[in-house]
Protein backbone atom coordinates (compact mmCIF):
# COMPACT_ATOMS: atom_id res chain seq x y z
CA UNK A 1 0.00 0.00 0.00
CA UNK A 2 1.44 3.33 -1.21
CA UNK A 3 2.59 5.59 1.46
CA UNK A 4 1.24 9.10 1.66
CA UNK A 5 2.05 12.64 2.80
CA UNK A 6 -1.07 14.30 4.14
CA UNK A 7 -1.81 18.17 4.89
CA UNK A 8 -4.81 18.69 6.66
CA UNK A 9 -6.11 21.96 6.50
CA UNK A 10 -8.88 23.87 8.33
CA UNK A 11 -11.02 26.81 7.71
CA UNK A 12 -12.59 29.10 9.82
CA UNK A 13 -16.42 29.35 9.84
CA UNK A 14 -17.53 32.91 7.63
CA UNK A 15 -18.42 35.69 9.72
CA UNK A 16 -22.11 34.78 11.03
CA UNK A 17 -22.00 31.29 9.98
CA UNK A 18 -22.96 28.68 12.91
CA UNK A 19 -19.08 27.53 14.58
CA UNK A 20 -18.48 24.69 12.21
CA UNK A 21 -14.80 23.66 11.14
CA UNK A 22 -14.11 21.97 8.67
CA UNK A 23 -11.13 19.85 7.79
CA UNK A 24 -10.07 18.40 4.68
CA UNK A 25 -7.16 16.13 3.89
CA UNK A 26 -5.42 16.77 1.01
CA UNK A 27 -3.26 14.07 -0.37
CA UNK A 28 0.28 16.52 -1.42
CA UNK A 29 3.47 13.23 -2.72
CA UNK A 30 3.49 10.07 -2.81
CA UNK A 31 6.51 8.76 -0.27
CA UNK A 32 8.77 6.35 -2.56
CA UNK A 33 10.04 3.09 -1.61
CA UNK A 34 14.56 3.05 -1.75
CA UNK A 35 16.33 0.32 -2.21
CA UNK A 36 19.94 -0.33 -0.34
CA UNK A 37 22.31 -2.47 -0.14
CA UNK A 38 25.32 -3.18 1.97
CA UNK A 39 27.70 -3.88 -0.59
CA UNK A 40 30.26 -4.61 2.04
CA UNK A 41 28.01 -7.99 2.88
CA UNK A 42 26.48 -8.41 -0.55
CA UNK A 43 28.33 -11.81 -1.70
CA UNK A 44 26.43 -10.90 -5.18
CA UNK A 45 24.76 -15.01 -5.38
CA UNK A 46 21.84 -13.09 -7.66
CA UNK A 47 18.80 -14.27 -5.21
CA UNK A 48 18.05 -11.14 -5.60
CA UNK A 49 18.13 -10.58 -9.02
CA UNK A 50 15.75 -13.77 -9.55
CA UNK A 51 13.04 -11.88 -7.56
CA UNK A 52 13.54 -8.50 -8.77
CA UNK A 53 15.20 -8.30 -12.11
CA UNK A 54 13.92 -4.72 -12.98
CA UNK A 55 15.55 -3.76 -9.86
CA UNK A 56 18.54 -6.24 -9.19
CA UNK A 57 21.33 -7.15 -11.75
CA UNK A 58 25.26 -8.48 -11.75
CA UNK A 59 27.15 -6.47 -13.68
CA UNK A 60 29.57 -7.71 -16.47
CA UNK A 61 32.04 -8.71 -13.14
CA UNK A 62 29.49 -10.51 -11.35
CA UNK A 63 28.70 -7.97 -9.16
CA UNK A 64 25.54 -6.58 -7.92
CA UNK A 65 24.10 -3.43 -9.33
CA UNK A 66 20.51 -2.27 -8.26
CA UNK A 67 18.99 -0.80 -11.67
CA UNK A 68 16.43 1.14 -9.75
CA UNK A 69 17.23 2.46 -6.33
CA UNK A 70 13.41 4.01 -6.26
CA UNK A 71 11.34 1.32 -7.35
CA UNK A 72 7.14 1.89 -7.80
CA UNK A 73 5.18 0.35 -5.13
CA UNK A 74 4.05 -2.38 -7.24
CA UNK A 75 7.44 -4.10 -7.00
CA UNK A 76 6.98 -3.34 -2.87
CA UNK A 77 6.19 -7.39 -2.14
CA UNK A 78 8.74 -8.52 -4.69
CA UNK A 79 11.15 -6.40 -2.93
CA UNK A 80 9.87 -7.43 0.45
CA UNK A 81 10.46 -11.43 -0.73
CA UNK A 82 13.97 -9.65 -1.79
CA UNK A 83 14.81 -8.73 1.78
CA UNK A 84 13.62 -12.24 3.29
CA UNK A 85 15.62 -14.12 0.73
CA UNK A 86 18.68 -12.43 1.23
CA UNK A 87 21.21 -14.73 2.88
CA UNK A 88 23.30 -12.00 4.02
CA UNK A 89 20.55 -9.41 5.36
CA UNK A 90 22.11 -6.84 2.83
CA UNK A 91 19.05 -5.78 1.39
CA UNK A 92 16.78 -2.87 2.99
CA UNK A 93 14.05 -0.60 2.57
CA UNK A 94 13.51 2.58 3.31
CA UNK A 95 10.63 5.08 2.96
CA UNK A 96 11.65 8.43 2.10
S1 LIG B 1 20.51 -11.69 -2.44
FE1 LIG B 1 21.74 -10.44 -1.02
S2 LIG B 1 23.79 -11.32 -1.11
FE2 LIG B 1 22.65 -12.08 -2.88
S3 LIG B 1 23.13 -10.65 -4.54
FE3 LIG B 1 21.26 -9.93 -3.59
S4 LIG B 1 21.96 -8.45 -2.03
FE4 LIG B 1 23.72 -9.66 -2.59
Amino acid sequence: MASIGLLRRRWKPAPGAAGVIRVRTVCLTEVSMRVVVDFKLCESNALCVGIAPSVFELDDNDYLVILDEEPGEDLRADLKAAVAACPKQAISLADD
